[in-house]
């Protein structure tokens, strides 16, 4: 069947770098979703779709519920995240308390840690792939620069976006724990409301990625607690061998002070 055959397509929910999402409603049952076009042609097309069947466990994660294709495009039907990206709640919110703080930083981590357990590294963390359901639940989205890996395998490709990209992706030899700098990337911006890592061109982006220190200067860090720049400092350390894992991001004390104890 093809797709406006069972769904009405209604209007743009956002757009990306492949292709637009849309909203659309079941036929049958008028049911909404979220519909994401992929144009075809690509390998990396099939490796999103593969990957979001494969992760279509877990309530953290953007369920994927049916996928079309014609002669040019895909067409992957989603779960509906109608509240928007975390990024333009950020921009409504400016800073968030440290228990808010919290409970974002936990909802990402129990997700991350199940794509972690299923093989599947994210490669693109960030307020533009954190989607808002109307029940309050954060989803991750965007799998289109995810890769399977098995145990122990490193990666080399270069990709991610610049602000979020962990040092070691720049040098192109990496594993999972790239996801868990980007979310310390996003943990500092929910704490003081700027970027760690900042410049005027990819170079200088790129070349305090890989020297500036934190140093929890400046009038915003003054109201910040040392549990939480002792977990911010955990996950964006350079060093990948005491970095956290997701679980060990899920297990800081920090966390566990401010949100409710779960599995
Ligand atoms: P791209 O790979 O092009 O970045 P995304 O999968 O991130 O595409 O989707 C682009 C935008 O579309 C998202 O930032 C979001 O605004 C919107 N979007 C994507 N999936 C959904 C969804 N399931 N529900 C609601 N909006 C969505
Ligand atoms: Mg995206
Ligand atoms: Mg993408």
């Amino acid at each position: 069947k093809k797709i406006n055959q069972v769904y009405e397509l209604d209007k743009t929910l956002g757009k990306g770098k492949f292709g637009s999402v849309v909203l659309c409603r079941s036929k049958s049952t008028g049911e909404e979703f979220a519909c994401k076009t992929l144009k075809k042609g690509e390998e990396i097309v099939h490796r999103e779709v593969e990957i979001m069947q494969h992760l279509s466990g877990h309530p953290g994660v953007v369920t994927l519920k049916a996928v079309y294709e014609d002669a040019e495009s895909f067409y992957l039907v989603m779960e509906l995240c109608s509240e928007g990206r975390l990024l333009d709640q950020m921009a409504r919110e400016g800073l968030y308390s440290e228990q808010k703080a919290a409970h974002i930083i936990k909802e990402v981590m129990l997700a991350v840690r199940y794509c972690h357990e299923m093989g599947v590294v994210h490669r693109d963390i960030k307020p533009e792939n954190i989607l808002l359901t109307t029940s309050g639940q954060m989803k991750l989205a965007d799998f289109g620069l995810a890769v399977r890996i098995l145990d122990g395998q490193r990666l080399t490709g270069i990709v991610g976006s610049p602000a979020y990209v962990a040092p070691e992706v720049l040098v192109g030899n990496y594993s999972e724990k790239v996801d868990i700098w980007s979310a310390g990337v996003l943990l500092h911006a929910l704490l003081v409301g700027v970027l760690p890592f900042h410049g005027d061109s990819l170079d200088t982006v790129f070349e305090a990625i890989k020297k500036d220190k934190l140093d929890f200067v400046g009038g915003a860090w003054e109201s910040v607690s040392q549990p939480a720049r002792d977990l911010l400092s955990k996950m964006l350390t350079r060093n990948i061998s005491t970095r956290l894992t997701a679980d060990g991001v899920l297990r800081h004390p920090w966390i566990s002070f401010y949100t409710e104890p779960s599995l």
